[in-house]
């Protein structure tokens, strides 16, 4: 493990040794099952790390201009043909033609938005693919503020809305169903989409399986993924895609915190210069706990402490830990699996810095890519 200590807190720190692991294993089911990889910026677009996830994936998904745009600059300079899908629940007037032309395929969320976009999209575009966001309204997503399929979900078109008149003008269809989740969640949302949609799949050149596809979790089963890939390509003989963001950033790195003071009310409590709600929102929204390296659950080691961060939020807590021993003022903590859907997410709430992103290199060397100061909280301010 690389020393950090000359480092100042607070930091995510990538290790691209494990991020490379992950790339191989998404690499080997591309390979094996013919789907197209292609990375969700929303969840990881930690562009220094661009060169490495580049020789593996295909391209990326954008959430938006601003993503679109990310992807366009960092990742396909760096990759022959590269393709930037672009979906957002509704484009506005202002940005169709940027988005355009920064992308080699568009989503739309709704019929309105391809009878009002399409034309103008294709005349800017005149090689862009066309996909719609299909609403399968069957999700075993765990928690509904990440349930894209619950009941009066903004996101994707459901059969009942469905006008067949856009089918032609379609390349595909995309649904994102998912969250965290095994190969037996994608059967049973596959069931339900087949046969609701595959009547439209003769005209369609690809299908885009969204995200939410834990495949570099242990555990994970690969092999019936493959399976399940191959025969729908076949089957339809369509393409497949995937768009991943946790399973990228999955377990690839940490955020590393100091101890900045210790007191009883109560019980212990540790005040650490990071916070839930700007720097680890998962854990306050999801809500999650994260895994502090060397700590336990409340009670089970030897000293409790409640850890919290830097900021005035009376609930800006990561939650109790226990410790084999004491912590003291300067202690380091260390968040595990801190690099999928957190900086992406940063706030600078209270005027807390912005944690700075370091990369631990193939051969272990550190390198601090970006530190940030008053002025990232002053320039989002006037
Ligand atoms: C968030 C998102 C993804 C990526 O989801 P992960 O859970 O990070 O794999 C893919 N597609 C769409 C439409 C999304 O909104």
């Amino acid at each position: 493990m690389a020393d950090t200590r000359a480092i100042e807190t607070p930091f995510y720190l990538c290790e691209e040794r494990l991020l490379k692991r992950n790339l191989e294993i998404l690499d080997d089911v591309q390979k094996r099952s013919g789907a197209k990889i292609i990375l969700a910026l929303k969840g990881f677009a930690m562009w220094s790390t661009f060169p490495l996830v580049a020789k593996y994936l295909k391209g990326c998904t954008a959430s938006g201009l601003h993503e679109a745009r990310l992807a366009r600059e960092k990742f396909a300079s760096l990759r022959e043909s590269a393709e930037v899908h672009t979906y957002s629940p509704a484009f506005k007037e202002g940005e169709i033609e940027e988005i355009a032309k920064l992308s080699d395929h568009i989503v739309f969320n709704s019929i309105n938005q391809i009878n009002r976009f399409l034309p103008k999209v294709k005349e800017h575009n005149p090689n862009i693919h066309i996909s719609l966001r299909i609403n399968p309204e069957v999700s075993a997503s765990p928690k509904d503020i990440y349930n894209p399929c619950g009941v009066y979900s903004r996101l994707g078109t459901t059969l009942k809305n469905l006008d067949e008149s856009v089918i032609a003008s379609l390349d595909g269809f995309n649904f994102h169903a998912l969250c965290e989740q095994n190969v037996e969640a994608l059967e049973e949302v596959l069931l339900v989409f087949e046969k609701n949609f595959s009547k439209y799949f003769k005209t369609l050149k690809y299908i885009n399986f969204g995200g939410g596809h834990h495949i570099t979790k242990e555990g994970y089963e690969v092999e019936r993924l493959i399976t399940l890939i191959k025969k729908f390509r076949l089957h339809y003989n369509v393409d497949v895609y995937l768009e991943l963001g946790e399973a990228v950033g999955w377990e690839c790195g940490y955020l590393e915190t100091t101890v900045l003071d210790i007191f009883e009310n109560g019980m212990p409590i540790a005040i650490l210069d990071t916070s839930a709600e700007a720097h680890m929102p998962d854990t306050l929204a999801m809500p999650y706990r994260a895994e502090v390296r060397g700590a336990g659950e409340a009670g089970v080691k030897k000293y409790t402490y409640r850890l919290g961060g830097n900021t005035c939020l009376a609930g800006d807590v990561m939650g109790d830990y226990s410790f084999d021993k004491p912590l003291v003022v300067g202690d380091r903590v260390i968040f595990e699996d801190q690099i999928h859907y957190t900086f992406v997410k940063n706030t600078t709430f209270n005027g807390i810095k912005l944690p700075s992103l370091v990369m631990e290199r193939l051969d272990g060397n550190l390198e601090v890519v970006k530190e940030f100061g008053y002025e990232e909280y002053r320039d989002r301010l006037s």
